[in-house]
Formats: structure tokens, sequence, C-alpha cells
């Protein structure tokens, strides 16, 4: 009898990132998306740097957002909550939008796992009736993201119905249960779930790593799984009689696997000690460093070696906005610290031109703070040395502000690079850079789990069936597994995986 289950992956198929994964149960009758995100290399390919599209059916019709014809669904994108750029301002949209509602959908929700662009992106554009599923930080970060970023459809989050949880917490919709467990990433605020279907356990790792500060988190997703399957195991019976057969075991497991085929031992500690031995054996007066703005590990790690030093630490007011919403109302230590207001020696790089809201407000932030001495202009920077300066690409104002009179050395420790920001490029910032005759320097530690911690991650989960994601190399999933009890599948997109 076939499985009332069914996984339709319409993204993250032989790529990494654009997870949009349909899943179906019929014996519930309940319809999910996990994440809703973007392949930001397929994306760069079908829009120029700067051109942002003004329309669902622009992502649709080349697979960069899941197509409604290929799925049984309906309603899937919002009738009247997309916003057009090009045709009006933002705050004329949201009166536009005041007192609509999207057509009735058969869809019960949308499960972000963690606030990276290639899981997430679409979600601005989808039914205002079917709920956002996020953590409450997932949440925080990805409103702060919108805030400090242009006024575009995909950032346009008007009428979303919210709905927030934490680990510990159980999603019911309908008689579905989902168990939302924290895991280590490259970014705060990641998930993976288990899914306790009518036809047994299904996890979706979301993305992870077992190497970070808090591989901890990973290991909980992983003692949860077991704790469920002991649970049933003593309780005997399914509610469904389908799976009697495996109630000691996870139905399926959704594995990210971005780096199945190739590892290097690294970690967050690795990369801060490589910076410390440059430090000791320092012939530079700055560092120009770029990494993700959203990896907090990251951010720490290089603020405290500059500290250590007695080095400063500047970002850009964009950086220090979006910093400052996130310190706010940060709950736990990975968001405190660093913090934008209180730590002296942390400086504010001004934009040349003062244009947006945010500019305005995070200036007088400072000033309300008595810390407008800590903002700076591209003039003082030539009067600094010995600093750190956070970049994320190189516009004209900094390269003529560098100091000349000083050597400097450009430290790259950004994600990988099918990754967004690598689109804007740290192949020409090296090459702008060398121009100046600054060095470059390749320090980092990636957000992703290697070989070895993928295949313990796979053991100890134990599952009956693996579908691996979220990687190139999907098909080297079924070799390196070949002498385990479990069915690999491979997914392709739209052709739905039912298992036996
Ligand atoms: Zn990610």
């Amino acid at each position: 009898m076939p499985s009332n289950v069914s996984l339709t992956f319409c993204g993250g198929v032989s790529e990494v990132g654009g997870n949009q994964i349909f899943f179906e149960d019929k014996g519930y009758g309940v319809k999910l998306f996990l994440d809703f995100g973007i392949n930001m290399v397929q994306y760069a390919n079908n829009f120029e740097k700067y051109e942002e599209p003004t329309s669902p059916e622009q992502l649709t019709r080349s697979y960069l957002l899941p197509k409604q014809s290929k799925l049984p669904i309906k309603n899937l994108y919002s009738k009247y909550f997309i916003f057009n750029q090009e045709e009006m301002n933002y705050l004329q949209k949201v009166n536009e939008c005041k007192g609509k509602t999207d057509p009735p959908t058969d869809i019960d929700g949308i499960l972000i796992s963690h606030p990276h662009r290639d899981h997430y992106y679409g979600i601005g554009l989808v039914n205002r009736n079917i709920p956002i599923y996020t953590g409450v930080v997932t949440q925080r970060i990805i409103l702060a993201y919108s805030k400090a970023s242009r006024s575009v459809m995909s950032n346009f989050y008007e009428g979303i119905k919210w709905k927030l949880y934490r680990t510990g917490d159980i999603i019911d919709i309908k008689e579905l249960k989902i168990f939302p467990i924290h895991v280590d990433h490259s970014i705060p605020a990641a998930y993976g779930f288990i899914i306790d279907s009518s036809e047994g356990l299904i996890i979706y790792s979301g993305d992870f790593r077992m190497h970070g500060p808090l591989s901890n988190m990973t290991q909980d997703l992983i003692d949860k799984a077991k704790s469920l399957i002991q649970l049933k195991q003593k309780n005997g019976e399914e509610r469904s009689n389908v799976i009697d057969n495996y109630p000691n075991k996870i139905r399926a497991l959704i594995c990210e696997g971005t780096q199945i085929n190739r590892g290097a031992i690294e970690s967050e500690q690795s990369v801060g000690n490589e910076v410390i031995k440059l430090m000791d054996k320092n012939v530079y007066d700055y560092y120009l460093v770029k990494y993700n703005r959203l990896d907090w590990d990251r951010f720490r790690n290089f603020e405290n070696i500059a500290k250590r030093y007695d080095w400063k630490y500047i970002i850009t007011e964009k950086d220090a906005y979006f910093y400052h919403l996130l310190n706010d109302k940060a709950i736990y230590d990975t968001m405190r610290d660093p913090n934008i207001l209180l730590d002296d020696n942390i400086y504010v790089l001004l934009y040349t031109y003062e244009r947006y809201p945010w500019q305005t407000q995070i200036r007088e932030i400072f000033e309300q703070e008595n810390k407008l001495w800590r903002c700076i202009d591209h003039n003082d920077l030539k009067e600094f040395s010995n600093f750190f300066l956070f970049i994320t690409h190189i516009y004209r104002d900094l390269l003529k502000s560098l100091p000349r009179g000083l050597m400097g050395a450009f430290i790259s420790s950004d994600i990988d690079p099918y990754s967004e920001e690598h689109l804007d490029n740290t192949k020409t910032i090296r090459h702008d850079l060398e121009k100046e005759g600054i060095p470059s320097y390749r320090i980092h530690a990636s957000g992703h789990a290697k070989p070895h911690d993928i295949v313990s991650f796979i053991e100890q989960i134990n599952p009956l069936n693996l579908i691996p994601i979220h990687t190139e190399h999907p098909e080297f999933f079924k070799i390196l597994f070949r002498n385990y009890d479990m069915t690999i599948h491979l997914p392709e997109r739209y052709e739905s995986i039912i298992f036996d």
C-alpha cells in the first residue's frame, strides 16, 4: 500500500540552497512547505546585479520559486500583497493592502528552518492566509535584514501571519505534530524539524554543522529523534498501522549534504587561532575583513581579537543599524555580544550621504547615548591605524579613504562560493585591493557539516529512507552509504517521493 505521505522537491535539488520542499500528509490532510528559499546562483543568472523582480511569475517561470501548476495546491501566491516597487512606494502599498484578504488556500503552513535567504526568500510573496512558522529569533533576523535593505517585493512582509516557535515547542497542525529543535549553523536561530506524520517520524535537518561553538545543539536534534522513537516503541503501536513493522525507526531523513564529498578540519576556534597567529607576527597597520554579516560567531570572534590587541573595530552604519536591532531584544548571549551601543571598541563608519530613514535612526540612537564620538566619516579613516574594518564590498569612497601611509591586508572569511554574499564577489575585492598593494588571506570555517559529521549524524538517526538535498553531489550519498540498511532516494524536481 502506498504511503500517505509524499515529498516533492521544488528546489535545492542537486544544488546548494533554494530549498522548497512540498510535504503532503493525506492521512492527516496536511499540506506544508519546508523552507521557501531561492537558489542564489540561479537567481544571479536570471537577474542583473541590481535588478529586482516585481512579480512571482518572473521567479516561477524560471523555476526559482515553486510552480503552483505542478503541485496539488491552490492559491499559493498572494493576490493583494505583491509589492511592485516600480509602481508605488512602500507606504502607498501598505495603504493599498489595508482590509484586503487573499483568497482561501489549502496550504496549512510554511516552515522556515533558518534566516538565510536561500531558505526563506519567497515568504513575502505567498498568500497571506498561509501561516509562516519561524523561530522567534529567526523572525527577528528576517525583519532586521529587511529593514536594513531596499523596499522591494521580496522584503514586503505586510499582512504575514507569523507563527513563532522555540525549541521545546510542539507545532500542532491538525493531527500532525512538529518538533522544532535548534541546530548549530553559521547563523543564530537555525532549526531542524521532526515531523510526527501519519506514516511515522520524518526529519528535516535544515542546514547544520557539528564543529561550531554550539555543536551541542545539533546533538539535541539527534537526541530528540532518539527519544521520540523510544517513546513510540514504549507506546507499542503507531497511530497508523502502516508502519507497524518499523515503530523503532525514523521513517525518513531529509539531510543537507553541502560538503558530503569534501571537508576540512576546521572550527570557529581555529579561525580565531589563525587570526591570532597573524596578529602575533603582525606587520600590518590595519585589516579589512569580510564575512557574512549574519555570521554572528565570526563577528564576535574577530571583534574579541581586535580588543585583545587593543585595535579598533570598525563597521559601517548599515551594519551598526542591523546589529543594533538584534542586540536590542537579544535574549541569548549569541546576539547580545558584541553590543553596538555599549562596546566602546566598536566604531561606526558613516556613509558620505544620508539617504535612508535607518541612517537617521541609528545616528540619533548614538547621539542619545552620547556615543557620537564613535561615529566616524571616511576622512577620519585616514587618521586611524591599528583597526579592523568589516566590509561586505568595496566602494569608491572607501578605496579613496584607506590610509595611504599605512600597510593593510585583507582577510576573506566569507561563506563558501555558492551562497548569496559571494555574488558581490570576493574576487573583485581582491582584485581591487591588489591594485592598492593590499595582500589577501583566506581564513574560514564553514557553516556546513563535514563528511564524517554527516555520516555520524545519519548513523545516529538511522533512518529507513534518506533523501540528500542542498548538495551538488546527491549521488555521492548512494555510494558512500552503499553498505547501510537504508533506502537512498535521489530527488528529482517535481517528482514526488512516496515511501513503500
Ligand atoms: Zn544556511
